[in-house]
């Protein structure tokens, strides 16, 4: 019997599959050169236009059929598809060089594909990388039509299968379907791709990240797919087996119990009760957040809806969008928080200049207070969507107060604009600010007197305070949310904010951490704002605890020196509070 081989990576999209596996996109391509007579120029380029014309009637297909399934903004991701089948110069070049080499249009097409790919992935820009993975996708549906092969797609598998590749296009991901695809594992990615943004979507279990996985199965093989701790077994021992046969259905009969209490308060055994919200990046992620009982929409970020595009979204395109939130939450709250481009996020179609440091650079608040023109129609949308629920506003990315001032001025500007096109909204719009730079944080009894609420962004209050680049897995390990300097910081903050009178919620990744949820309710935090298959673990933990004991463990954590002591205390509360977690888990 095979040896059992174990790959760890980013779980992406929680669960557990078990299953052959089936390894995607390892077909040959190789075109041979093939030379051509003089004859036979005006029917290769007419191959070139057939499989122009099949492939953007393939993209078209799929994108129909996306946007009848999962939605319309996942299915825009194909029109960036087909514009790159739009581009002439693109196509010039390929007729050119088939009229002048005398060679293939196949063979052709691939030097002049891998010539892009090659320039593509020597700039070190995200948005570039994003666009070189359409190139590629087109690319290789067009090759297949001059090659008269018939491209696979994960639609026709006939079998349940564990899906293996080296990265999954949004295209392929769209196309599976639970009943074929059980789960799927991928060499490359992370947690806010589209592709892993679409595995929970879907909901099959998915890891990402695992380096050459793909190069080191074969389809067929036995694996396991760990998508809650991000772990892939390979041709598992019986022991392997046996443990997760039982941790899939400790984990079946976990997410019944869940189920149970998904509707109840989060209030702990002596009566202390906490809001839960969810974090949303697309409308279409709104019946998941009602399915999983959220109390509302502690963050929206609005990013995601000027990305995978060749244009602004209007005013118009926004205030539906935002609408839609507002309408199908109401009465409950939909905090949407203004647009944070930069980082490790950008925009499509602005040609932006390369940072040494885009996290400390031109990023959220600031590209939008040196763009008023794109800030004000985001803010009249917001505006004119608050008009049909309960909606706040939240700025990202602020450093202090002067950044409030200039965005309330502009939001100001957009009031009135509004009032003189006669159009309705609330005039008391809530606004607060994120407090996730350790500036704002220290300065927080300033800031309260600008803001109607602080929501705490420890992704980024992580990364600034401990100065861990939180998208570079070299320094992993250094991003810690057990920090003492990360608990001091957090427990300023909602003291603060409190003394002032006004809310405190978290919207960062640990609002949704078990561990880090211990100390923040005994630091009485009002709101939690997560990914929505977070509430209900939140909930038990919260319901199975006693808030005057986690008061006293918040006391305990502040006096210890390092972040293992702070995560060993955590970990002795969850255990005792949420002991099924345990048993999947760990
Ligand atoms: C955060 O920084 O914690 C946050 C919620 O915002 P984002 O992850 O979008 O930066
Ligand atoms: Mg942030």
């Amino acid at each position: 019997m095979a040896e059992e081989k174990v790959f760890y990576g980013i779980p992406v999209s929680p669960g557990i599959a078990s299953g052959k596996i089936f390894v995607f996109d390892h077909e040959d391509d190789t075109v041979v050169e093939r030379d051509i007579t003089e004859e036979e120029i005006p029917l290769e380029i007419v191959k070139l236009e057939n499989a122009l014309i099949e492939t953007r009637r393939e993209i078209t297909e799929i994108k129909k059929k996306i946007a009848e399934s999962i939605g319309l903004s996942h299915a825009e991701i194909f029109s960036a598809h087909l514009l790159v089948l739009e581009d002439r110069t693109f196509l010039e070049e390929i007729i050119k060089e088939v009229e002048a080499n005398k060679k293939s249009v196949d063979f052709v097409f691939q030097s002049i594909m891998e010539k892009y790919i090659r320039a593509f992935s020597e700039i070190e820009d995200e948005y570039l990388k994003e666009r070189m993975s359409d190139i590629q996708d087109v690319g290789k549906r067009v090759l297949h039509h001059l090659m008269g092969k018939k491209r696979k797609d994960l639609s026709t598998l006939e079998e349940e299968v564990v899906v293996v590749a080296f990265d999954l296009s949004p295209s392929d991901t769209a196309l599976m379907h639970k009943d074929n695809v059980i789960g799927f594992a991928t060499d490359i990615g992370g947690k806010t791709s589209h592709t892993a943004i679409m595995a929970r979507s879907i909901g099959i279990p998915a890891v990402v990240g695992l380096h050459n996985i793909s190069q080191k199965v074969k389809t067929g093989e036995e694996a396991i797919i760990d998508g809650n701790k991000g772990i892939v077994y390979i041709s598992p021992s019986e022991e392997t087996r046996r443990i997760y046969t039982d941790k899939k259905f400790q984990f079946l009969d976990y997410e019944r119990h869940l189920e149970s209490v998904k509707d109840l308060p989060a209030e702990t055994k002596d009566g202390k009760v906490f809001t839960l919200y969810a974090n949303i990046e697309i409308p279409e992620d709104i019946p998941s957040i009602i399915s999983h009982g959220a109390r509302g929409i502690g963050l929206y970020r609005t990013e995601f809806i000027y990305m995978n595009r060749t244009d602004l979204p209007s005013e118009e395109e926004q205030y539906i969008a935002y609408r839609k939130a507002a309408e199908a939450m109401h009465p409950k709250s939909v905090v949407i928080r203004t647009m944070d481009m930069g980082g490790d996020k950008f925009l499509s179609h602005l040609q932006l200049p390369k940072e040494m440091n885009p996290f400390l650079g031109w990023r959220a608040i600031r590209f939008c207070l040196a763009r008023p023109d794109i800030f004000k129609i985001q803010l009249k949308a917001i505006l004119r969507a608050s008009e049909f629920g309960n909606v706040k506003l939240m700025y990202p990315m602020i450093s202090g107060i002067n950044e409030i001032k200039q965005s309330n001025e502009i939001l100001e500007e957009a009031k009135a604009e509004l009032k003189k096109e006669g159009r309705a909204f609330d005039e008391k719009i809530p606004v607060g600010a994120m407090v996730e730079i350790p500036s704002a944080a220290l300065t927080a009894d300033i800031m309260a007197r600008y803001v109607a609420f602080f929501s705490i962004g420890t992704n980024d209050l992580i990364q600034y305070s401990l100065a861990v680049d939180r998208v570079n897995e070299k320094i992993a390990y250094l991003y810690d949310p057990a920090h003492p300097a990360v608990l001091r910081l957090i427990k300023y903050i909602i003291d603060t904010g409190h003394k002032a009178g006004i809310p405190v919620s978290m919207c960062g990744q640990m609002a949704g951490d078990p561990a880090s949820v211990v100390f923040l309710v005994g630091m009485e935090i009002d709101e939690l704002s997560m990914s929505p298959f977070s509430i209900p673990e939140v909930k038990l933990l919260i319901r199975n605890m006693e808030f005057a004991e986690m008061k006293k463990a918040v006391e305990e954590a502040m006096t210890l020196e390092t972040p293992e002591e702070i995560n060993a205390l955590a970990n002795r509360y969850v255990e005792k509070y949420l002991p099924e977690i345990f048993q999947y888990r760990f």
